[in-house]
């Protein structure tokens, strides 16, 4: 079993990418686990460059592979705002769901234009000794090998992963799962927001459920002869 840390503390977050993750020949550890308290403040200008940045922080913390996501609402008449200030939008701590969404609204009131799509950047940091085989190669189509990124940590390698869903900005929130803007996040096709679906459902439509999967599909390659020599 390999040990991962996935470096987040949002509870949402874990229960959607655990059960994406399942089945893998990896233990997926919090950084609470660990004993780390604290992630790298985003300062980052894109969504990559705060992926790297939180993991980044946790893989030097434990010495364990660790992957971290970034994600965010991006709205087409606002110019892709809040985008990587989703967390913050409202102008608090972040993760002040109630707030933000009150304040995308009211920048949205009168706008007939409701087009917004979520955005995920999963980074990935392996020890070289998670990948005995090396890299799979090709890799799976929506998954990247990154070098030189300036907040990779010495040693590490970094794979990247990239998954969005479209969807439209609804005035009145509806249902009560999921998290952040998921209650006014409409999609035509399921006539339903992303809060009216269950964790299942909302991971087989969602950015991060796009991402994660194809995260999944390297590793699942890259460890998959681990396995076999164990047999
Ligand atoms: P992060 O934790 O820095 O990635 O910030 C992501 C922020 O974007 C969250 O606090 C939410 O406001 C928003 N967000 C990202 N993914 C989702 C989602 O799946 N549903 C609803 N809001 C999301």
């Amino acid at each position: 079993m390999h040990r991962f840390v996935f470096a987040t503390f949002n509870r949402g977050k874990v229960r959607e990418v655990a059960g994406i993750l399942s089945g893998l020949d990896i233990e997926v550890l919090s950084p609470t686990d660990l004993g780390v308290t604290a992630l790298a403040e985003e300062t980052g200008e894109t969504f990559l460059d705060n992926a790297v940045l939180k993991a980044a922080g946790v893989f030097v913390a434990t010495g364990l592979s660790t992957f971290a996501d970034d994600s965010g609402l991006e709205v087409a008449a606002l110019d892709g705002a809040p985008g990587v200030n989703s967390a913050r939008y409202a102008g608090g701590e972040g993760h002040d769901d109630a707030a933000n969404i009150v304040k995308l609204l009211s920048a949205l009131r009168g706008v007939p234009d409701r087009r917004a799509r979520f955005v995920c950047t999963v980074a990935c940091l392996l020890r070289p000794e998670d990948l005995p085989r090396g890299l799979p190669d090709p890799l799976p189509g929506a998954v990247r090998l990154v070098s030189g990124h300036p907040s990779t940590p010495a040693g590490a390698v970094l794979l990247t992963a990239q998954g969005e869903v479209a969807g439209r900005i609804i005035d009145t929130p509806r249902g009560t799962d999921g998290f952040g803007y998921d209650p006014i996040f409409w999609r035509d096709d399921l006539e339903r927001t992303f809060a009216e679906l269950t964790a299942a459902e909302k991971n087989g439509f969602s950015h991060r459920g796009h991402a994660f999967r194809a995260l999944r599909e390297a590793l699942g390659l890259a460890l998959a002869p681990v396995a076999e020599d164990r047999r």
